[in-house]
């Protein structure tokens, strides 16, 4: 069983991609699915996770790293949908109710691995649960869970993945059953306890529990000034004459939404060929 408290995390990718709720909902949950995907990272294995469904939101991006990091962005962030019942947000009508989770997991060594599994209710627990079993054959419970406020900041994130060893007893398994069904949604146990300690006792109460390792994950990305600037190398001739012709140009990057800028002079300099001086 592995936990992930993932608050700060979700609230990170809020402010920086101004996600409205019910994106930040879908987003989180996602993050932390990946992160939970990703499992305890010793295997050095990054995960990216695509769900890509026809609801408003479209493609939610994340990628989690084999260093305790993770990043990701929705296609669009301001969606609104009404609410269901008791006021819940509708994650499963803005990711959508048809089309498919992509996961692949890679390493520095080994080959890419991507599979694919149907949506199910595009709730995004549901759908990843789906996923591990039909595409890696790992039955799976997973809870995720986010709490968005009325003024739109992230309350607690957070949720849990249980995979049962083959050599589980049914009764072992009978009673993981019951005690997540008594545990209720994931974000109620955050609130009252919101480092998530407790959690895993009462996932596995009855159970003998092995604290395996316990690690600090955050919300980060991987670009940079540099990586932009060698993207703007590797185009056209024609789009660089045209990105000449403003003061500055404006380089976004989806995954956390940094801006980076290069004046007209920096870049006419980058352009510029670059051979012996005579
Ligand atoms: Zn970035």
């Amino acid at each position: 069983m592995s936990i992930a408290v993932t608050t700060d995390i979700v609230e990170t990718a809020r402010v920086r991609h101004d996600l409205w709720p019910v994106a930040t909902a879908a987003l989180g949950r996602a993050m932390t699915g990946a992160i939970l995907l990703a499992g305890d990272f010793k295997n050095h294995e990054n995960v990216s996770l695509r769900i890509k469904g026809d609801g408003p939101l479209g493609v939610v991006h994340v990628d989690a790293f084999s260093d305790n990091t993770v990043r990701g962005y929705v296609d669009e962030p301001h969606v609104d949908v009404p609410l269901k019942h008791a006021g819940k947000l509708d994650v499963g009508a803005a990711v959508g109710h048809n089309g498919e989770v992509q996961v692949t997991r890679f390493t520095q060594l080994a080959q890419d691995y991507t599979s694919t599994s149907p949506i199910q209710s595009g709730e995004v627990a549901e759908d990843l649960a789906y996923y591990l079993y039909t595409s890696e054959q790992v039955p799976s419970t997973i809870s995720l869970g986010v709490l968005v406020d009325p003024d739109y900041h992230t309350v607690v994130a957070g949720g849990f993945i249980v995979q049962a060893l083959p050599d589980a007893t049914d009764e072992a398994l009978a009673m993981v059953e019951t005690n997540i069904n008594e545990l209720g949604p994931v974000t109620e146990y955050l609130k009252a306890y919101p480092d998530g300690k407790g959690l895993v006792e009462k996932v596995l109460d009855g159970l003998t529990v092995n604290e395996v390792y316990n690690e600090p994950i955050s919300f980060k990305c991987r670009c940079s000034r540099d990586r932009f600037a060698g993207v703007l190398m590797t185009l056209r001739e024609d789009d660089k004459k045209a990105l000449l012709e403003d003061e500055t140009t404006e380089l976004v990057c989806h995954y956390c939404n940094e801006k980076y800028h290069f004046s007209r002079e920096e870049l006419e300099d980058m352009f510029a060929p670059k051979g012996l001086i005579q």
